[in-house]
């Protein structure tokens, strides 16, 4: 066994690792922003479509 590595992560420190985890904690906040400032878009549009507005 000459490969030792694992596929964990979150120890490493090294600088693209650390990258890494930023993007993807970007990347998770992005998409949230983006869920909640489509929320009340969707929500008028189904009540537009049931027919409350
Ligand atoms: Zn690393």
């Amino acid at each position: 066994m000459e490969n030792g590595k694992t596929m964990q992560e979150d120890d490493c420190q090294c600088p693209e690792c650390a990258r890494r985890a930023e993007e993807h904690v970007e990347s998770e906040t992005f998409g949230l922003a983006v869920l909640i400032a489509l929320m009340p878009i969707m929500t008028l549009t189904l009540f537009g479509h049931i027919g409350l507005l």
